[in-house]
């Protein structure tokens, strides 16, 4: 049997196929072995290991790059070393973005504590690079690696045959189209619709928060830097990029900018207005661009891997950027996917028994840090407890530099789950 499963689409794409509607663009091919559905970091990194280990690989997005991302565009010492690994870095400093040796957080009461990376190891930094620079670089490093990209292809639904995925139906140029492939990676982010058509969408209700960002010209104060600021209404952050431009976001929860009564601009510079110490640092800033938005931010599916398809990045999980590892877990994704993705391949056996390596790949590398996310988004909610937590790690060194290591995917993050550690951050 063969189905064609989309979200709200699905009796569109059914009756245009049934119509003979759907006809194969110049150009692209009909039948590949694995097709990437979303050509961010996690898709692009997916694609190139892939290519590189001799897949035939073809990336759909529908965007054409450079493009913007709604996103804080702070990679994390962590996300820092997997594009080591990946060999792009090379690339990425010719770009100049600019290194973070610590994050500052600020509690709602004015104290701060430093998240400084360059304290728990020598020389690991963060970085800031705007997302139309890296996801653009990583986009044409997969195609450097073999795979085939086609952007302007907005997927719209999956090819299902007994269950199993078999392909996607993608609309190129207002043409509709189905591409067959031995593997579909769902790596097309938060609004994923590899997720909706398999049904296996589960996001969170509990955290439904919304994330606005900006670039400004002229932030003053940062240098070696980035900050958090906590206040009581929602978050704010400040990440220096490339070409002297700060990255601006302020996250707070999608009901109240959901009800605002204004424009978004209006809602985003009160939301910064709230939190006295960043618009400090904005004073004679200049804002460059629109603000873009998300929301609600948080995602999970409850399986990240199937007969036929595996998910990467945001298609997989995220739940909020406060603690700044989006970019980190998306491109370590694809490097737990890509050797369990071909070893599947190479045996001609793309189910979810061959795939199962990958999840747990997946519970080992992710699931401590997630809990340790968890927790901090249990602090940043509770301005007292915030104030009393930012206070114990300014005062303990050492705790301060373990939590640094958590937050930064420099170090394991189940330490920060002992009783110990906890009972060392919360005893008066
Ligand atoms: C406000 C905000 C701030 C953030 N700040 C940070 C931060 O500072 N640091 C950090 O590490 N993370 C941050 N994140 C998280 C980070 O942006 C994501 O985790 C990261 O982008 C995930 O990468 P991805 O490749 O999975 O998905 P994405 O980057 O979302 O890429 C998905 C791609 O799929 C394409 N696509 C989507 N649907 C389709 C379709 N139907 N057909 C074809 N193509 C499709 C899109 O065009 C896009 O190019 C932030 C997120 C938000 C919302």
């Amino acid at each position: 049997m063969t189905t064609l499963a989309a979200s709200s689409e699905a009796d569109d794409i059914l009756s245009a196929s049934r119509s003979g509607r759907g006809r194969i663009v110049a150009g692209v091919p009909a039948d590949v072995e694995v097709i990437v559905v979303g050509g961010g970091p996690g898709g692009s990194a997916t694609a190139a290991l892939l290519a590189e280990m001799g897949h035939e690989v073809l990336i759909l997005d529908k965007a054409r790059f450079p493009r913007h991302k709604a996103c804080s565009e702070y990679i994390n010492p962590g996300g820092v070393a997997v594009l080591e690994r990946l060999g792009a870095m090379a690339e990425i400093d010719a770009l100049g973005p600019h290194r973070m040796a610590a994050m500052r957080v600020f509690a709602p009461g004015g104290r701060s504590f430093l998240a400084d990376y360059d304290g728990v190891e020598a020389g690991r930094t963060a970085l800031g690079l705007s997302r139309y620079r890296l996801d653009h670089l990583l986009l044409r490093r997969a195609a450097a690696a073999g795979a085939t990209v086609v952007e302007g292809a907005h997927v719209r639904g999956l090819l299902i045959e007994g269950g199993v995925v078999r392909g996607v139906e993608v609309t190129i140029d207002g043409t509709r189209q189905t591409i067959r492939a031995r593997l579909v990676v769902g790596a097309d982010g938060r609004h994923s619709v590899v997720t909706r058509a398999l049904g296996i969408d589960a996001s969170p209700s509990v955290l439904e928060q919304t994330g606005l960002v900006a670039h400004y010209r002229g932030v003053t104060g940062l240098d070696r830097f980035g900050e958090m600021h906590v206040g009581r209404g929602g978050y704010g952050g400040l990440a220096p990029l490339e070409d002297g431009l700060t990255n601006v976001a302020f996250v707070s929860p999608a009901r109240r900018v959901a009800a605002r009564d204004g424009g978004t601009l209006a809602y985003f510079e009160a939301g910064i207005a709230s939190l006295p110490r960043m618009a400090g640092r904005l004073a004679g800033a200049t804002m460059e661009g629109t603000v873009r938005g998300i929301g609600p931010m948080a995602h999970r599916a409850t399986r990240v891997a199937g007969d036929g398809y595996l998910l990467v990045g945001d298609a997989a999980s995220f739940l909020d950027p406060f603690t700044g590892e989006g970019i980190y877990a998306a491109l370590r994704a694809a490097e737990l996917a890509a050797p369990v993705a071909s070893a599947a391949l190479r045996r001609g056996e793309v189910t979810v028994r061959s795939l199962v390596p990958y999840g747990a790949a997946r519970r080992r590398v992710f699931t401590a840090k997630g809990a340790v996310c968890w927790i901090v988004q249990g602090f940043i909610h509770q301005p007292p407890l915030m104030d009393y937590v930012t206070r114990r790690l300014d005062e303990r060194a050492a705790l301060g530099r373990q939590l640094a290591s958590v937050l930064g995917n420099i170090g394991p993050a189940a330490p920060a789950l002992s009783p110990l550690f906890l009972a060392r951050l919360l005893r008066p």
